[in-house]
């Protein structure tokens, strides 16, 4: 029997359904209302719009044989409807029908339907502060902002923006800015660090040394209290507990919210933060009734707690098992393990599973391995510096999570990918050991990064390596006087070492050439602890076991090494 399905919808999951759906069954009547004027496009393409990168809007909502995804193109080339300036009013779930609205003429009627799917989506969180509704303050909420943020750049009325939120939008949106248009702009994030809940601290301290480096100003710590306009109701400022900072552009990326009023005003069982609730079919508590994309909450693989993840890549996913269902296909969507990445001007930074923060908050038995290896063979050209850091839990040895960061190549999603793969199947440190990556010198190293962590955490679990935390090294370092008794034992080439054993003096900065540790072990004090520091790790990892040998073990490892310390922007190196 031939069905009628709705789709409230028409951005990423709703589209994927629709066409997925008329696939499996072409005499089913599709049928796709969104309010919106522009449909199907590709939001995450946005800030390469904005900076110039994407030259027409109409990229973002074209197919990759160029041809523009709008009403008449759904019609012909799907057989699937789409009405555009529709706003669906109400569900109706006894008579199964939905009132909506024609935003332009006014009418309005209704649809019935056998099942209907919501895929309205999220709205950008407004921050409730004076000035959020001043004339030059965007929220990325859809194209239409993105083709009016790019007309006032390109119409050179902006000069100074502020950027408020860093997370991944926020940060996406700060480089967009800069780097093309060459706006002098300023990202405020009022947590303590960039990409909050995404990254770990140095991670995210990475990220923000290179914005720094690109000539972006970044405050942490620090929210808008308030947005200044001027009589005529333009911006011209932000202000924060701090400081004012001048804009003529302030860009609100402080995150979004599921689209979820229709389901709750129609009953459906949705989360107390707005998520609506769905099975692994994609199904909401009325089973004619399906949601997909940003308004659902998922079930995070890793904690098996309930999170909201609103990403394209999941939304197109839920959206072909939303579709699945509904022609009666038993398909399943298990969750997310959460994997995201992005390019920040020259850097990668990506990351999937849980943080180590949030492994700690989870209750697991967490921990790490920080490591800095080269992201191809050290010996081929354009080699650079990859930083991971895997966490686990120490009693199940399971992963649970892994971040990197690195030039902007391929070296760090490749890993992120294959962790979450891994991740997802319940990997432990053993499956990341094993893990068969493929190898040639201009892709990785004959160990890969992957392999090398989980060496790293092997060495960890067994207590064969014992590691400074970095945010305990570097607090030493601010204040000799927290734990006054440690000594560093730097076994880089005289040359890098020397310069610090004359900043910090020969009776807190012992150098010793790795080489020469064998033979010249006697010079290290015996009483002191040793903080062993080299560039990634590895080598000082060595000397620690070198010197537990010969018995003196006070003595701990600064994982991660110098190419970390160096990318985390530090004020006292020599
Ligand atoms: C700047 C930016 C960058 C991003 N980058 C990435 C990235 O790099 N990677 C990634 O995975 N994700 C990224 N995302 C997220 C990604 O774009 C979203 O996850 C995706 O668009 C969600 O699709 P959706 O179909 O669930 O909802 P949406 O895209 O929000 O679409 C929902 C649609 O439903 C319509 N609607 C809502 N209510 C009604 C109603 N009552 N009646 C009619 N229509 C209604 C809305 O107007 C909207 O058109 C980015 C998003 C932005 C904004």
């Amino acid at each position: 029997m031939e069905k009628k399905i709705v789709i409230i919808g028409a951005v990423a999951a709703g589209p994927k359904a629709a066409c997925h759906l008329k696939r499996l069954r072409p005499g089913w009547d599709v049928t796709m209302v969104d309010q919106d004027s522009l449909i199907s496009y590709g939001g995450c393409g946005i800030p390469y719009y904005v900076c110039g990168d994407v030259s027409d809007e109409a990229e973002l909502r074209s197919t990759s044989f160029h041809m523009v995804r709008d009403e008449t193109f759904f019609r012909q080339a799907k057989g699937v409807e789409v009405l555009t300036r529709t706003r669906a009013l109400a569900i109706d779930r006894k008579e199964k029908v939905v009132r909506v609205k024609n935003l332009d003429s006014g009418e309005e009627r209704e649809l019935a339907y056998d099942k209907l799917m919501l895929a309205t989506g999220a709205r950008p969180f407004v921050l409730p502060i004076a000035g959020s509704d001043l004339d030059g303050v965007f929220t990325i909420a859809n194209l239409h902002k993105a083709i009016e943020i790019k007309k006032r750049i390109a119409g050179g009325k902006v000069s100074r923006a502020v950027v408020i939120g860093g997370g991944a939008i926020g940060v996406e949106m700060a480089e967009a800015l800069k780097d093309l248009w060459g706006i002098e702009t300023t990202l405020i994030e009022f947590m303590p660090q960039l990409l909050p809940k995404i990254v770990d601290w140095q991670f995210a301290g990475m990220l923000k040394t290179h914005l720094e480096e690109k000539d972006v100003t970044v405050f942490i710590n620090e929210g808008a209290t308030a947005i200044l306009g001027d009589e005529k109701g333009m911006v011209i400022g932000v202000q924060t507990p701090k400081r004012t900072l001048d804009a003529d552009l302030v860009i609100m990326a402080a995150g979004v919210r599921p689209r979820s009023e229709l389901a709750a005003e129609a009953g459906l069982l949705v989360a107390p933060w707005g998520g609506i609730i769905v099975n692994q079919r994609m199904q909401t508590s009325d089973p004619d009734i399906y949601a997909a994309g940003d308004c659902v909450a998922l079930t995070n693989l890793v904690s098996g707690r309930e999170t909201y993840a609103p990403l394209g890549s999941l939304a197109n996913r839920e959206g072909r098992v939303a579709g699945d269902n509904m022609a009666g296909i038993a398909s399943r969507f298990k969750g997310t393990v959460g994997s995201f990445i992005m390019k920040a001007f020259d850097r990668c930074i990506g990351a999937t599973g849980l943080t180590y923060e949030a492994a700690l908050a989870e209750g697991f038995d967490a921990d790490y391995a920080l490591t800095a290896p080269a992201d191809r063979a050290h010996f081929f050209p354009g080699e650079a510096i990859a930083v991971f850091q895997l966490v686990f839990d120490r009693t199940s040895r399971k992963v649970l999570g892994l971040q990197g960061f690195g030039v902007m190549n391929d070296a760090i999603s490749v890993r992120i990918d294959a962790a979450a793969v891994m991740i997802t199947a319940g990997a432990v440190i053993e499956d990341f050991r094993d893990a068969e990556m493929a190898y040639a010198p201009p892709f990785s190293a004959a160990i890969d990064s992957i392999n090398a962590a989980a060496f790293v955490a092997d060495n960890l679990c067994a207590d064969r390596l014992r590691k400074l935390d970095m945010d305990r090294f570097l607090a030493w370092m601010e204040d000799f006087s927290l734990e006054p008794d440690w000594m560093a034992l730097d076994i880089r080439h005289p040359l890098e070492a020397g310069p610090f054993v004359e900043k910090f003096g020969k009776d807190r900065w012992l150098a010793i050439p790795y080489i020469e540790v064998r033979k010249r072990y006697e010079e290290i004090p015996e009483e002191r602890t040793m903080i062993i520091l080299c560039d990634a790790g590895t080598r000082s990892y060595e000397v620690q076991i070198f010197l537990d040998h010969i018995g003196k073990n006070n003595t701990m490892v600064v994982s991660g090494g110098f190419n970390v310390i160096r990318r985390l922007g530090v004020d006292w190196l020599p």
